[in-house]
């Protein structure tokens, strides 16, 4: 048999959770066609994997890569962590479908999520047009599609806070049924986010129905992460159980807020009896202690009805920002960072006027400081007046012990909730959550290698078959004859993030080859600028 490469004397770990074994890998064709002793032959490339791991691709199943995608497809914050499969539509964010009638709302959705100086071409209406065209454009790596439960609110109704008309209902119906026969493996909803938020369970589940007959998953950015974070899993449970979609994905799991520090105890053991009497219900983790989101989500989402220019006119109104600041404050109504953390615990990580952006890293309280003032909600208000309601956060609100014990968990997976962004450019602005460049890595190196928390076979599990099988991927996450060859070689010793809250922008290193469909991409270390990626398709 002719290979077109070889990796030879490596040690894999083929991402069963079974330990290591030693052996060649013959691929031709974009798949393994043989494991076992081979003899090189002329033809085919050899990859020497002597003292090093072997393993599938990593599977980031958390990922906001669908948002850079279009603007650049090299992926590489990402394919130098080995993830070879991104899975993207999540936290109900999605670049489809775009309802033409609404042009207006979809035109500012899009320069709001845009970088700055960026447009996106949005030549797309429906969802299938859109994969058609994500398709043309190529990506370094396999990319799998939701459709994101925002996106069609807004096609359906705006940002109106209320219940749907029997017509909106349809029609967003009909929106996911046309995501789920293009190939979408199913719905993500991110309940804390407009006009998302306005929705309340019996819409969801309403919704997900629909989800469910073509097999697919609910994945969710839960309601409320802190004092209601048992009520907000177990709200996905009965939208999962009683829409009857295949399974459940609690985004991003975390308990947020000091007073709700160790109640991951409480959580995994709601999802652990969940599973044992039948409901499929999975979970996500990226490893750092501190979350990342849009500013504006610091206020109650009532104030963003209408959209982002009434927010600013609100913003302008001292009687309703006093009605805010209460809300904020209280944090009864809605998850309020501010209320669970405090001002000095939110830190800037991006925003674009003169005034406002030499501040980036820094915490919204060392700002009111550094400007002489008092409050500090007044300077948050001035910034969001100043930034035309952008600007993203990151926010220090997670204990190390539940980062651990959620990590270590049976039904926990690895994603790195971040796009897929290039070392220098427009598409790099701001101080980004080094998580967008460092979680598979750090993992790998910082709990598993100098920690250790668990057996690297069960770190590979959680980012290779196990995601694939959530999925239904079966024909990847494994090393594996007959699989495609999405491989990763690395150096378990040398393995680590760089990227720092401060310096954020920095690759992963260990990482010398990435393979995705048989194709090299990263070689020594180094992108080889080419797109052999797939658009991942549910059947
Ligand atoms: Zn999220």
């Amino acid at each position: 048999m002719d290979y077109d490469i070889i990796i030879k004397n490596g040690r894999i770990i083929d991402g069963s959770g079974n330990p290591w074994y030693k052996a060649d890998i013959g691929i031709s064709k974009g798949k393994i066609m043989k494991i076992g002793r081979i003899k090189p032959s002329e033809e085919a490339k050899i990859i020497d994997a002597k003292g090093m791991i072997v393993s599938p691709g990593f599977i980031d199943i958390h990922s906001h890569a669908d948002y850079t995608i279009p603007f650049d497809p090299m992926t590489t914050s990402t394919i130098h962590q080995g993830i070879t499969t991104l899975v993207v539509g999540m936290c109900g964010a999605s670049l489809a479908p775009v309802n033409p009638e609404k042009k207006e709302l979809f035109d500012k959705e899009f320069s709001m999520a845009a970088p700055p100086g960026l447009e996106y071409n949005v030549t797309w209406t429906s969802y299938s047009e859109y994969l058609d065209e994500m398709e043309k454009i190529g990506c370094s790596s396999n990319v799998a599609y939701l459709i994101g439960f925002g996106m069609i609110r807004l096609a359906a109704m705006g940002y109106e806070n209320r219940k749907p008309t029997n017509e909106e209902m349809q029609l967003m119906k009909d929106y996911v049924k046309d995501a789920m026969e293009a190939g979408a493996f199913g719905i993500s909803t991110g309940l804390i986010y407009t006009p998302q938020a306005y929705a309340k369970t019996d819409e969801v589940l309403e919704i997900t129905k629909e989800v469910a007959k073509y097999n697919g998953l609910y994945f969710s950015h839960i309601r409320n992460e802190s004092h209601l974070v048992l009520e907000s899993i177990q709200e996905v449970i009965d939208i999962v159980e009683k829409s009857g979609c295949r399974g459940g994905q609690i985004a991003h799991h975390k308990v947020s807020g000091k007073a709700n520090w160790g109640r991951s105890k409480e959580t995994l053991k709601l999802i652990e009896e969940t599973n044992q009497r039948g409901i499929n219900i999975t979970c996500d983790q990226y490893p750092y202690n501190r979350g990342a989101t849009s500013l504006i989500t610091l206020l109650p989402p009532w104030t963003h009805e209408g959209g982002p220019e009434r927010l600013i006119e609100r913003l302008k109104d001292s009687e309703t920002k006093e009605k805010i600041k209460k809300d904020m404050y209280d944090g009864t109504s809605f998850e309020s960072f501010v209320k669970n953390i405090g001002w000095e615990n939110v830190y800037i990580s991006s925003l674009e006027t003169e005034k406002w952006s030499k501040y980036m890293g820094n915490s919204i309280a060392e700002i009111t400081k550094e400007e002489g003032r008092d409050d500090s909600f007044e300077v948050l208000c001035d910034i969001l007046i100043d930034e035309e309601a952008k600007g993203g956060m990151t926010v220090e609100s997670m204990d190390e012990e539940d980062i651990q014990r959620i990590m270590k968990g049976r039904y926990t997976m690895v994603g790195c909730d971040g796009s897929a962004i290039p070392l220098k450019g427009p598409l790099s602005y701001g101080k980004p959550h080094p998580r967008y460049f460092g979680t598979f890595p750090r993992i790998l190196g910082y709990y598993v290698r100098e920690k250790k928390i668990m057996p690297i076979e069960k770190a590979i599990r959680k980012m290779t078959s196990f995601p694939a099988q959530t999925l239904g991927l079966v024909d990847r996450g494994l090393i594996k004859v007959n699989m495609w060859a999405d491989i990763v070689v690395f150096d378990e010793e040398k393995i680590i993030d760089k990227a720092t809250f401060e310096d954020p922008h920095q690759l992963s290193i260990g990482i010398d080859y990435v393979l995705v469909n048989g194709e090299i991409v990263v070689e020594k270390g180094k992108h080889q600028n080419n797109l052999p990626g797939m658009i991942l398709r549910s059947s």
